[in-house]
């Protein structure tokens, strides 16, 4: 074990005690190298668990608030999922745990981090996510209809094409608001397309481009 290892098991063992997160999350976060993806300057803090500067004014979202997404889009082995902001590529990796690497749509609007985020991901075993610079407002069409969708950006409201490339019972999860706080919303799709709310709290994102 490096002390990376040890440093990753340690934060783990923290977020199982402070948070409601089921076993496959805990598993999911503890496989995931967090150091790998974060700019060498700040590696040392890879395991704290708080956001993190990645570049392009963007941060990587502290651990628990990763787990805790994932924790409630409950997502299965074969979900196919859209993820809008890759930033660096590292709560994709979490979501490939989760889901399988070859079912995870990531949509970053800065070509530069996109690319980043694809070289980390092919050198840390999740290659098999793919990752297309664009806005991500525009979700991604090409590999719809999806299980789960996320934002990992504050929007005013989900977007209608993220929404429209969401199966019927599908769920979308996503900080909304305008402000420097948001509430972190999940969604169920129903059939007439409409879409039933639940609130999860208030959190602090980076806002949608
Ligand atoms: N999940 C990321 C955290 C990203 S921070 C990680 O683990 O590192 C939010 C990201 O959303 C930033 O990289 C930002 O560039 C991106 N973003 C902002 N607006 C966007 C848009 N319209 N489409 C796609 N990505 C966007």
């Amino acid at each position: 074990m490096t002390d990376r290892d040890r440093e990753r098991t340690a934060l783990v063992e923290r977020l199982r005690e402070e948070y409601d997160l089921g076993e496959r999350v805990c598993s999911a976060v503890a496989a995931v190298p967090r150091h790998r993806f974060v700019p060498e300057r700040v590696r040392d803090g890879a395991y704290d668990d708080r956001p993190l500067p990645i570049g392009r004014d963007q941060t990587i979202s502290a651990p628990h608030m990763v787990a805790m997404m994932a924790d409630r889009l409950s997502l299965e082995a074969g979900d196919r999922v859209l993820e809008v902001g890759t930033g660096c590529g590292y709560h994709a990796a979490v979501t490939a745990e989760l889901v399988g690497p070859e079912n995870v749509y990531s949509v970053e609007y800065h070509a530069d981090l996109a690319e980043e985020a694809r070289e980390t991901l092919a050198e840390t075993g999740y290659g098999g996510v793919s990752v297309r610079a664009g806005d991500g407002k525009q979700g991604w069409a090409d590999h719809a209809p999806y299980d789960r969708a996320y934002l990992t950006c504050a929007a005013p409201e989900f977007p209608d094409a993220v929404v429209e490339q969401v199966r019927p019972g599908g769920v979308l999860l996503a900080p909304i608001g305008t402000g420097r706080r948001q509430v972190l919303v999940s969604a169920r799709r129903r059939a007439d397309g409409s879409l039933e709310r639940e609130k999860h709290g208030a959190v602090r994102f980076v806002p949608l481009q």
